[in-house]
């Protein structure tokens, strides 16, 4: 492996079109180095997750200045119609079926409007050897890095990411369609990065991001130097059993709960109220005992859905 000046290259990568005849494409960055791996960086699947373009922004100023074995491709708005909607999925008058982008991967040329997107763009997710998917989640989440169990290649970039939490999941009790399991399916080690808070662009977040992406080229040498070491790291298993909602309507979480604290099973996380009759509708429980990772506070709710991720420390 050499370290060499990078080339780079954009170019607009067509993925398919609007009714109106209007093209949907993404923007493809590509900086190429002398021989080593290709890393696949893409951000914004879902649109109101805003410190992943806002990392791969900062990134793309170090990688134009800087000596590369390998090839890094960046697509920092893999979902443009999301992102224009300033919404989580694809606006519904799109793709009714299938809204969440991160369902459809590897895509379907023959499918809904997104799976036909997914199916574009994975020709280009397949062609690397490495992959990192950024997103955000809510104010009440921990930054982790997700990880599939039983890889130990995309384990290990987790692990090199350095956020403090990492959560590893079992494929069996995944939902299908991720772009991290389709990649492990294709044998890719692929890595989600969950960082803070959508909507906004938080600078810690977007520094976390790119001290994260740049630890992981170094790890793979496409970036000459060694990563930082990690700091000391909580591996989290995810619960399939969600702690989730029996009732529709007002959830108030407890309010000396918060993410980050050991919950038994059992314990109470907060109430459901019917707003309109002020009802107590449900006492809402932990179901497993674990690290609250993520919380939802305050607001409405609809039965089913889940109000607590919990996951239990893996030693
Ligand atoms: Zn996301």
């Amino acid at each position: 492996m050499t370290h060499e000046p990078a080339t780079y290259t954009t170019s607009e990568r067509t993925l398919g079109r609007l009714p109106s005849g209007a093209d949907v494409a993404v923007t493809v960055h590509r900086y190429e180095g002398g021989d080593g791996p290709t890393v696949y960086a893409q951000a914004a699947q879902h649109g109101i997750e805003l410190n992943g373009p806002a990392t791969l922004r900062r990134l793309h100023e170090e990688l134009l200045d800087t000596e590369l074995a390998g090839t890094v491709v960046a697509v920092p708005l893999a979902n443009r119609p999301a992102f224009d909607h300033r919404s989580y999925g694809a606006p519904p008058e799109f793709d009714v079926v299938n809204p969440n982008m991160n369902r459809v991967w590897p895509g379907d040329d023959a499918g809904t409007f997104q799976e036909r997107l997914a199916a574009e763009l994975w020709e280009l997710v397949s062609a690397a050897d490495a992959i990192v998917d950024l997103h955000t989640g809510t104010a009440d989440m921990l930054e982790h890095v997700r990880v599939t169990e039983g890889d130990p290649d995309a384990r290990r970039l987790a692990e090199v990411f350095g956020t403090e939490y990492l959560l590893v999941d079992d494929p069996e009790d995944t939902p299908g369609g991720k772009l991290r399991t389709a990649a492990a399916e294709a044998d890719i080690p692929a890595v989600a990065v969950e960082l803070e808070n959508s909507r906004q662009v938080s600078h810690d977040a977007v520094d976390a991001g790119v001290r994260g992406v740049r630890n992981l080229l170094r790890e793979l040498d496409v970036l000459a130097g060694s990563p930082e070491p990690p700091p000391e790291q909580t591996v989290l298993r995810d619960d399939p059993e969600r702690t989730a909602a029996q009732a529709s309507g007002l959830f108030e979480l407890r309010p000396d709960v918060g993410v980050g604290d050991p919950l038994e099973a059992g314990s109470e996380l907060g109430t459901i109220y019917c707003p309109s009759s002020y009802e107590r509708l449900q006492t809402v429980t932990v179901t497993d005992s674990g690290v609250a990772y993520s919380l939802t506070r305050e607001g409405v709710v609809v039965a089913g859905e889940r109000l607590a991720a919990v996951g239990r420390r893996v030693e």
